[in-house]
């Protein structure tokens, strides 16, 4: 029958600089099952190397060992990690007990290690805590015990691993002689059925319990006997299980608590890490975002970010319905229905200022941003806004005071055509120093008009963009490129003025009770109106018949003049596209989708600015992305360096799992738990606040505006990454501790 451990020669050398010394040579020693071996010796002599060897803790560089018929030659350290796992229970001189934990909790922990559920510990831990007489300590945490009762735990520890052999380095060194009697006690009583082997230099203490004595001097065996009957041999050996999933979330979940300050400064990191991330991912949005909004637009003029131009899926008119449902729409603001007029450019010449730029509704205009005057009250009244990359930024300002209650037409650009029917009046104006960010219109002003206003402007801009065929009582003349109908106020309706040189087309140049027909196209729609010739014009009538300057008569040479009324039926059509302007551009993505859904057609007019980067949009994209990828490395170095320092309070920790039989795997697990825990904790408080700037608890402009740039699943995205960073970090700091063999570890923490 072979023997529990038998050694055939075996040496152990410690190589040290250039010099090789000699842990022990040429040993042959066997031991069995029940015996209570103490090896003895002077300083020096190779006790405490034998025993590590013994216990796997060291390898060994000639001979042969075998443990329980297993040849252990060829072990490689995961071997050596099975080998400590099955066979040895190992109590310490200096304990290597986890100081934060309870006398509980550390008997506890072998037997999770070990594969144990918690419930299945309970009775085997207290009965323990029994046997080495801690029964009123079970509570207690371990650095606040004695040394002797340290040692009493170390031993109910080996033996909750219920290993079949015990190895003691100087087990009773720290304690006074009746602490040292118990313990020595203890471990003949448990020694009846294991293999039991202490190293001491005070072998007294030891004489009346062990079995054998083994002397040691200067590396060899100089005495080996029996002194006493050993124990009864029991050889059957239990392989060690895995150790439970639902014991490494308790063990990561434990250590995570357990030394206040270092759960406060981790937490602190990882909310530093957590807020830095998204913060940085917010910020790439925002850049992104505004890289979108450079360019211009062959289509619209009013490229305002926050502009969406809806139809109706079969293009058909409007209905106040539709309006009320685009209103509701989750994140829109206003709805216009003239929405052709806010793309035409107009401007208001007041006192020889000229605000040139886009009409837009008065709705949008900011009342906060309001310098001078106040926001209209009338129909007619303007608010007008400069920006200051105009020219006509510094003029405004020159003029702010004289220029307010000032009326005039807003005309076509060129300033040839009036595209109201009857003046507006300034009520106020805006001296917009933040407009510059959105380029594409930064040197326009812009013109904010009640919704009657851009209606008229609608109606002027239908008129000057249609085709005209008239008819003069069979006489047809085609206007493609000018504008031919003008609307006025003196003619009655029914009736049409014409210039001395279109009634010619008459006979005679008898035009007056004539009839005249016109038909008028736009891209957009046809329509016929008929007429009667009420007043043929002239140089020298037009300013009493119609309020036009003498001077002016030449340009109206192929104009027709019709009453209000008539004009609005040739030109005023139905809406049959609006905008609809968002509340918060950056959201841009749902707020369409919901149109969608409601059956709209949508065109995000910001999509329709040519590319300023001249194709690299693609590029710019990639580069901002980069940067964060890089930020992120860096951050994530930053806060491993950090972590690292933080956690080496957790190196003696680790070790300590590993001398105890833990492997990689289960260590790395613990570690993972617990660091995800943390981030996630970090992470949610972030969410907390976020929550409470968002329902304005928390007033900071420049944080609600970055957010705006976040969405749900953006928070799911930088959960992930968050994630992925604690679990780099978990993996680099467990190699690192890994990295070293468990006894150098060991030794190096001890
Ligand atoms: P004991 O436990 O009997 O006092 P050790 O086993 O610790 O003796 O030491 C035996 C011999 O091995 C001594 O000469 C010691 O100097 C040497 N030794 C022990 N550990 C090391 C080590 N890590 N490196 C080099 N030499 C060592
Ligand atoms: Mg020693």
């Amino acid at each position: 029958m072979s023997h529990t451990i038998e050694l055939k020669k075996v040496s152990k050398y410690y190589a040290a600089n250039d010099t090789v010394s000699m842990g022990f040579s040429r040993l042959d020693l066997d031991l069995d099952m029940g015996e209570f071996v103490a090896i003895t010796g002077e300083s020096g002599s190779g006790k405490s190397t034998l025993l590590n060897v013994i216990s796997g803790l060291d390898s060994y560089e000639e001979g042969e060992m075998f443990v329980f018929g297993e040849d252990t030659t060829a072990f490689t350290t995961e071997d050596y990690e099975r080998y400590r796992k099955t066979y040895i229970g190992n109590i310490f001189q200096d304990f290597n007990l986890v100081n934060s934990y309870s006398v509980y909790k550390n008997i506890e922990l072998v037997m999770l290690l070990g594969g144990k559920k918690k419930k299945e510990c309970r009775d085997r831990v207290n009965e323990l805590i029994e046997l080495v007489g801690l029964k009123e300590f079970a509570d207690t945490k371990a650095s606040k015990l004695s040394g002797g009762q340290k040692q009493r735990v170390a031993i109910a520890r080996a033996l909750a691993k219920d290993a079949p052999i015990i190895v003691a380095d100087e087990p009773t060194g720290n304690l006074d002689s009746e602490s040292a009697s118990a313990v020595m006690e203890t471990l003949a009583k448990v020694s009846r059925d294991r293999l039991v082997v202490i190293v001491t230099h005070n072998y007294e203490q030891a004489e009346p319990y062990v079995t054998r004595k083994i002397t040691m001097h200067d590396g060899r065996i100089i005495e080996d006997r029996n002194v006493r009957e050993k124990g009864v041999v029991s050889t059957e050996v239990e392989a060690p299980k895995e150790m439970k999933k639902g014991s490494e979330i308790r063990l990561g979940l434990r250590n995570t608590f357990n030394i206040p300050a270092k759960f406060i400064l981790l937490f602190i990191v990882y909310l530093f890490v957590a807020t830095a991330v998204l913060g940085q991912y917010a910020s790439t949005k925002s850049s992104l975002h505004q890289n979108d909004l450079l360019g211009y637009s062959n289509y619209f003029l009013n490229t305002d970010p926050a502009r969406i131009v809806v139809t109706k899926e079969d293009l058909t008119e409007f209905t106040d319905e539709d309006i009320a449902k685009i209103s509701a729409t989750e994140n829109i603001g206003t709805v216009v229905r003239n929405d052709l007029a806010i793309d035409k450019g107009g401007t208001l010449n007041i006192s020889g200022a000229y605000v040139e730029g886009p009409v837009y509704p008065i709705e949008e205009a900011d009342k906060s941003k309001i310098s001078y005057g106040k926001m209209p009250e009338t129909e007619r009244e303007v608010i007008i806004s400069v920006n200051p990359a105009s020219d006509t930024y510094l003029n405004v300002n020159d003029m702010k005071d004289k220029l307010i209650g000032q009326k005039a037409h807003i005309t076509s650009l060129d300033g040839e055509e009036k595209l109201t029917d009857e003046k507006v009046v300034v009520a106020g104006i805006i001296l917009d120093d933040t407009a510059d960010k959105n380029l594409s219109y930064s040197g326009y002003s812009k013109i904010y008009v009640s919704d009657e206003v851009s209606k008229e402007i609608l109606t002027g801009m239908m008129a000057s963009s249609s085709k005209s065929l008239i008819n003069y009582a069979g006489t047809k003349v085609s206007n493609d490129y000018s504008r031919t109908v003008y609307v006025s106020k003196n003619v009655p309706k029914g009736q049409v003025y014409i210039p001395e040189t279109q009634a010619y087309y008459y006979d005679n140049g008898n035009a007056e009770g004539k009839t005249l027909k016109i038909k008028i196209s736009n891209k957009y729609y046809s329509a016929i109106g008929k007429y009667t010739v009420g007043k043929v014009v002239n140089e020298k009538n037009i300013k009493e018949s119609l309020g036009i300057k003498k001077d002016n008569y030449d340009n109206y040479t192929s104009a027709i003049f019709v009453s209000p009324a008539d004009f609005s039926k040739l030109f005023e059509r139905d809406t049959f596209q609006v905008s609809a302007f968002m509340q918060n551009e950056k959201l841009s993505d749902d707020t369409l989708e919901a149109l969608k859904e409601n059956g709209f057609r949508t065109l995000l007019v910001k999509d329709t600015l040519s590319d300023v980067t001249g194709g690299f949009d693609f590029v710019m994209e990639l580069l901002a992305f980069g940067l964060l990828v890089i930020e992120l490395i860096v951050l994530f170095f930053i806060a491993y360096a950090v972590i690292k320092l933080i956690m080496k309070s957790r190196n003696s920790y680790y070790s300590t799992l590993r001398i105890l039989g833990a492997s990689k795997k289960n260590t790395d697990s613990i570690l993972r738990i617990e660091l995800v825990f943390m981030v996630l904790m970090a992470y949610a408080v972030d969410i907390v606040a976020v929550v409470l700037v968002k329902e304005g608890v928390i007033t900071s402009p420049q944080v609600t505006e970055l957010l705006d740039f976040l969405i749900v699943p953006d928070y799911v995205v930088l959960a992930v990454i968050l994630v992925a960073m604690s679990l780099l970090i978990a993996n680099r700091y467990s190699r690192k501790i890994f990295s070293s063999s468990a006894m150098k570890t060991f030794k190096e923490e001890v």
